[in-house]
């Protein structure tokens, strides 16, 4: 029987908006349970089938493979697989290249500031491997992601972070081969976009998200992975009965496991109390666009080649991916665009987005908003009258109090691992992040306990601002509001900060 607390919990709401990429819905996962009845004890729970819970389980099994052990593995989801953030975001694989370089730098010094962007600009050759090597369809396209500032100020803090970081790290930004423009003709001539004054270009790509995750699913089944849909985790307490052991509870029934990885993202607090201060869920839109005539091969301008990141001010970023058709054959199929973003809309009204979950609706303003976008900033955009927008869609995303992901051991929970918080930008830290996540599980299930190598190689891996350290999980600043430019003007205090303003310009905000 289900209580009124139970109807407040934060879980994904029935009846979504329906997302462009959930056309394609994979048949035999969608609502798949392996097994009638939930396992009564396995080594690993792994909470959501999005992408962080999809690599996860792949990694796991990989390292399992690397020591040579069996592992009992379920995956519990809410919904039906994959319906959260992956199903509904831009596709886009978009490393930061510079962007918000300074702030970092003054927070934790010039090598990590450069390794969190080195970190995400790796994570492009990563997926290209994997699906590479798995022969994996989800239209992997890399190609070139161009940044266009809009505004003065914006532009003149962006270059300041590109001549910094260059001037630093001379040999990682030419490696990473990203190329400014600052003349707004040029910029213009380029990249087909009106209005802006300074640019940026480098490698960037995109996919079907849904698609590779549902595939890396299918690859952890086939090696002996449990999926259990519509299966909500409502708490995660110590066993009783078996010390050291993990009670995940579900209305179908508890399960018994030595080791939980959270990768639930921005409903991690609905059964892990502790993250309402740390995960909130926060809620954006997007949408998909058929090209104009104009904007088709054989017209001029022709076919739209890169990504775009338009950004128009601190914390508002609209963002686009120019899809090339579908399977493993660039060009066959749909190439309809797709574009989120639309804060202007409602970046002031704070109900709208900030600790909400609904995205069965709307978000205001925004349909209007994509309808006119294309005729606004591409030259000689032909559309019709609803700027070719098909589908608006809204999706709940993670946004972490200090805008990084949280990666690692709970404090006080030995054996509870959390991957999540990715704040609008899980694209290029998502394959990085649960590969790290899933060597540090191994080691445990390995050893009983994580050994200092295997501690080591996860610090190794990942930038330390992105560790799930006992300070930044009792820590109680919150830079969310003030980086989206809607600090509490009556805080004096951090939360309104230089420190969170710059933040916003760094942050990868996708609402
Ligand atoms: C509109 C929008 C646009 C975006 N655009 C981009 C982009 O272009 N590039 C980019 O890098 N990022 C983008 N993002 C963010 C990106 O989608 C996320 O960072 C990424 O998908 C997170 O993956 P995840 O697996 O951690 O979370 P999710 O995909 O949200 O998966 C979490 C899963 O956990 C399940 N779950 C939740 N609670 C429970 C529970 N109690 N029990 C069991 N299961 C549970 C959920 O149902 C869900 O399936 C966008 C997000 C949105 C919403």
């Amino acid at each position: 029987m289900s209580s009124s607390k139970d109807s407040d919990r934060l879980l994904p709401v029935k009846n979504r908006l329906e997302p462009f990429w959930l056309c394609e819905r994979d048949p035999v996962l969608q609502n798949a349970r392996t097994t009638t009845e939930l396992p009564r004890a396995v080594d690993v729970v792994i909470v959501g089938s999005g992408l962080t819970g999809a690599m996860t389980a792949y990694h796991l099994y990989a390292e399992a493979e690397k020591i040579g052990r069996r592992i009992n593995v379920v995956m519990l989801e809410a919904d039906e697989v994959c319906s959260g953030a992956t199903a509904r975001n831009g596709g886009h694989c978009k490393p930061i290249p510079f962007v918000g370089y300074r702030t970092e730098a003054s927070k934790h010094g010039q090598t990590i500031a450069n390794q969190l962007l080195t970190f995400e600009a790796s994570a492009l050759k990563q997926y290209a491997d994997l699906v590479a090597k798995e022969d994996i369809n989800c239209d992997m396209h890399v190609t070139r992601a161009f940044d266009i500032f809009f505004r003065e100020d914006d532009a003149a803090s962006g270059k300041k972070d590109y001549e910094a970081r260059k001037s630093a790290f001379p040999n990682d930004v030419n490696g990473q081969d990203i190329r400014v423009v600052n003349d707004p003709k040029e910029l213009e001539r380029l990249t087909g976009i009106k209005g802006g004054c300074f640019g940026a270009n480098y490698p960037a790509g995109h996919l079907w998200p849904y698609k590779l995750a549902t595939s890396l699913i299918h690859i952890a089944i086939g090696r002996g992975l449990n999926l259990q849909t519509h299966t909500p985790v409502i708490s995660v307490k110590e066993s009783n009965s078996q010390p050291g052991q993990w009670e995940v509870n579900t209305p179908r029934g508890s399960i018994t496991a030595g080791q939980v990885i959270v990768a639930s993202n921005a409903y991690t607090s609905g059964f892990l109390p502790d993250f309402k201060d740390l995960i909130f869920p926060v809620r954006g839109t997007a949408c998909s666009i058929t090209p104009a005539q104009s904007h088709s091969y054989g017209a001029s301008p022709g076919p739209i080649k890169y990504t775009y990141g338009f950004r128009h001010g601190p914390g508002e970023v609209d963002y686009m991916i120019p899809r090339q058709g579908r399977g493993r054959i660039p060009g066959v199929g749909d190439k309809s665009y797709i574009l989120g973003g639309a804060k202007g809309c409602f970046l002031n009204d704070l109900s709208q987005w900030y600790d909400n979950k609904q995205d069965d609706q709307y978000m205001p303003g925004a349909k209007e908003y994509f309808g006119g976008f294309m005729k606004k900033h591409f030259a000689d955009w032909n559309g019709n009258e609803k700027g070719n927008v098909d589908k608006v869609w809204s999706g709940i995303l993670g946004y972490s109090a200090d805008l990084l992901p949280y990666v690692g051991e709970i404090p006080d929970k030995p054996g509870v691992f959390v991957c999540a918080g990715f704040t609008g930008h899980g694209m290029p830290r998502i394959p990085g992040c649960s590969a790290a996540i899933s060597s540090l599980v191994a080691s445990r299930i390995n050893d009983g306990f994580i050994t200092a190598n295997a501690q080591k190689a996860f610090q190794d891996a990942l930038p330390q601002p992105y560790w799930l350290t006992r300070e930044r999980y009792t820590s109680k600043v919150n830079l969310i509001k003030a980086a989206m430019g809607q600090g509490d003007k009556t805080k004096g205090a951090l939360e309104n900060s230089d420190e969170a303003v710059l933040a916003g310009r760094a942050v990868r905000a996708k609402l």
